[in-house]
């Protein structure tokens, strides 16, 4: 079927045809051709495309969008008795904080400016500062701008201290290389229609096996509980306690498989930075400005700034819609901005079709 238009967007995104087909059938949520067929092979992938032992590392799939996996992160890692460091610059990083207010969570945040990368410098004063923290919680791609954070200072400062690393990686697990176990990561949360183009309606979270099995008990909310659903899929055999999406997992394995045949994540993020170099090489010559300097900006999405102070971006939108491409508005305060995103079943073709559609829009 054709597509009614291009989703130039960090998620929902655009996906193939392939994977919108494979939920043409209907699975049956107890029956070994779901659980053992389609959920336990995904299970075992993630970890196989991280690069990680099953002996040490675990997954487990949460029903909701990337937030609902956060909270369950938060909410089942974070005791009354222990305290939480959020590193923010984006309304991601405000969100872990909101999710931590709701849970009544002993934390602090350090709040930097959108532009502002965070960096081991970051972590290093406010652990000085806050010597008693027991986990510290950080976004690697800010989806709000398009930062990519810099997680492996961050490791290398909390190395040795005892502290529960969790990383939301949504919008960069699977389309930027990430050394979970290298970077000594313990909760690694993402989601369904990120970079390993599925479509919404779970998340996912990649966790060390002893900190989630150091979670039972904790949780706060019966279906954000990740210990008992993650035991239920233990013991089930991929089995998932209420009703799980069952057209959205099974178009996720089909997604899976072409993250796979593609070459797995080192190609697709060589892909990735492609789309992302032909769009910023050609919209700076269309006289457009990133709102970032090139050393802090990841490939996953990109923010310009408006091209004039009387900009109508509405306009610019619906134009560039009618055209075939759907962008994203910006979601900063402080500057005038819209957003294109690099990722999904985006190709550096698609990416020169849009700038042809800017140059036409814009003449
Ligand atoms: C997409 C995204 C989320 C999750 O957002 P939902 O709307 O709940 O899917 C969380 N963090 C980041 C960085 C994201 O890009």
């Amino acid at each position: 079927m054709e597509r009614n238009y291009l989703l130039l967007t960090p998620g929902p995104l655009s996906t193939s045809e392939t994977v919108r087909k494979a939920m043409l059938q209907d699975w049956c949520t107890w029956d070994k051709d779901y659980n053992e067929g389609i959920v336990t092979p995904l299970r075992h992938d993630l970890l196989g495309i991280a690069g990680l032992d099953e002996s040490e590392y675990t997954t487990v799939l949460l029903q909701g969008s990337g937030t609902y996996c956060v909270e369950a992160t938060i909410g089942a890692t974070v005791r009354p008795q222990d305290k939480l460091l959020i590193l923010a610059n984006g309304a991601y990083g405000k969100r872990m904080a909101q999710i931590a207010d709701y849970y009544h969570i002993n934390y602090v945040m350090v709040s930097l400016s959108e532009t502002e990368l965070v960096t081991g410098e970051v972590a290093r004063e406010a652990l000085e500062a806050n010597p008693d923290v027991t986990h510290l919680s950080m976004v690697h791609s800010e989806t709000t701008t398009g930062l990519l954070n810099r997680i492996e200072e961050v490791s290398e400062v909390i190395r040795g201290r005892g502290i529960t690393f969790i990383v939301d990686a949504m919008s960069s697990f699977a389309g930027v290389p990430i050394d979970v176990k290298g970077l000594g990561i313990d909760f690694l949360v993402s989601s369904a229609n990120k970079c390993i183009q599925g479509v919404p309606g779970f998340g996912f979270i990649i966790a060390k096996k002893d900190k989630m099995l150091a979670t039972k008990g904790n949780a706060r909310s019966l279906s954000l509980d990740i210990y008992a659903q993650w035991e239920t899929m233990e013991k089930g055999h991929g089995k998932w306690r209420f009703t799980s999406p069952t057209h959205v997992v099974r178009a996720f394995y089909q997604a899976m498989q072409e993250l796979k045949a593609e070459g797995g994540i080192a190609a697709r993020h060589r892909r990735y930075a492609e789309n992302h170099r032909v769009l910023v090489d050609g919209m700076r010559e269309l006289g457009f400005q990133t709102l970032l300097s090139d050393d802090k900006q990841g490939c996953i999405i990109t923010s310009f700034y408006y091209p004039e102070a009387d900009f109508d971006f509405t306009d610019f939108y619906n134009r560039l819609k009618a055209k075939g491409f759907v962008i994203y508005p910006g979601k900063i305060s402080d500057a005038d901005t819209f957003r294109i995103g690099n990722i999904g079943d985006i190709y550096p073709d698609d990416i020169r079709r849009l700038l042809q559609a800017i140059r036409e829009v814009r003449s």
